[in-house]
């Protein structure tokens, strides 16, 4: 197969406090600014600006204080004039993307991270709008395959399977696991990572990470909002150091296979079921479905528990993968979860430009 030839990744952000009370990204960032004072610009195989983005809802430790944020970055409101009535993130959304765009210019960042936490049980979940940019699900696939190595080598791990006790052998099966596992520590993921794809234009497209040429979010969970739990913050950490690790051996000019990768296509959202005339809440999350996200759901599959105790059944004959299932932030926009579709893409062969 013929290689994709892409310009080397020169300038990245990564950005944290989108949402301000999603603090895994919030203490990341700083954590890189802390490095950055400490080793230098040469921490990062490439010039890295960190922002966090919504510093006012950082500070009130809220998701936003006017409107949400994450829902600012499409062209049309990038080029909202601003009046006195004009709500604080839509002016920072502007600012934002004079700093890292503009928008669909040759001028912008060439890779944006930002950085999401969920209260909703989706593992390391890497958000994008489009089935063609290669770069992006090349990184992608990249996060994917160390995850299931990760797997692997965990099943795998000869200390745990061996019965016959030679201490010579003993001690050299040590020294080695300890390096892999030493290795795999500080490289692998831990859960599976998952590729969700919105398929929206990008001038419609409303999230931070659109103003780059490539980018994607980063979404770990469960996480409360406020809340900072070292297992989800270690996630994020490591899918950023990956990306970076991407980027260095992309820019060097290594050849990268192309093939297969699974996403998942966002098709449509479903809201909990609501007293009509006040729009009250009549039910929760069945707890046969809580923290089962990207499970398979199937006509006749519970999906709500009434308050008075009945079963409410997925109804749809088309099924479907539930993600974002009970995210705190979707009560307010009458969202319970979202349906998406499992397809795989087929990506090219991809290097650098020399
Ligand atoms: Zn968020």
């Amino acid at each position: 197969m013929a290689s994709t030839f892409l310009p080397a990744v020169g300038r990245i952000a990564v950005c944290g406090g989108t949402h301000g009370n999603e603090l895994s990204g919030v203490y990341l960032v700083q954590e890189m600014e802390r490095m950055r004072k400490e080793k230098g610009d040469n921490v990062w195989p490439v010039p890295v600006i960190t922002v966090l983005s919504n510093p006012q809802a950082v500070k009130e430790c809220k998701r936003y204080i006017g409107t949400d944020l994450n829902r600012c970055f499409s062209s049309a409101t990038l080029s909202a004039p601003i009046t006195d009535s004009t709500p604080y993130e839509v002016r920072r959304a502007q600012e934002l993307n004079a700093l890292l765009g503009p928008k669909e210019s040759a001028g912008a960042t060439d890779l944006i991270c930002d950085l999401h936490n969920t209260t909703s049980n989706l593992g390391l979940t890497l958000i994008h709008y489009t089935t063609d940019d290669w770069l992006t699900l090349h990184i992608c696939k990249y996060l994917q395959a160390r995850a299931t190595d990760a797997n692997q080598t965990s099943t795998r791990n000869p200390l745990y399977e061996t019965t016959v006790f030679v201490p010579f052998v003993f001690v050299c099966m040590c020294v080695l696991t300890c390096v892999v596992m030493c290795t795999f520590k500080k490289k692998i993921t831990r859960v599976p990572v998952r590729v969700l794809v919105m398929d929206i234009p990008i001038s419609a497209a409303y999230s931070l990470e659109t103003v780059s040429k490539h980018g994607f979010s980063i979404e770990v969970g469960p996480q409360p909002s406020g809340v900072i739990r070292a297992d989800i913050y270690e996630v994020m950490k490591e899918a950023v150091d990956l990306t970076m690790d991407w980027i260095k051996i992309f820019n060097s000019g290594t050849v990268f296979e192309g093939g297969d990768i699974e996403v998942f296509i966002l098709q449509k959202s479903i809201d909990y079921p609501r007293e009509p005339s006040t729009r009250e809440l009549i039910a929760a999350i069945h707890p046969q479905l809580q923290d089962r996200d990207f499970c398979l759901l199937k006509r006749g599959d519970p999906v709500f528990l009434t308050f008075s105790g009945e079963t409410v059944k997925y109804e749809d004959d088309e099924t479907l993968h539930p993600f974002f299932i009970n995210e705190c932030a979707y009560y307010e926009k009458g969202i319970a979860f979202h349906l998406a579709k499992k397809r795989k893409l087929s990506i090219p062969r991809m290097q650098v430009q020399k």
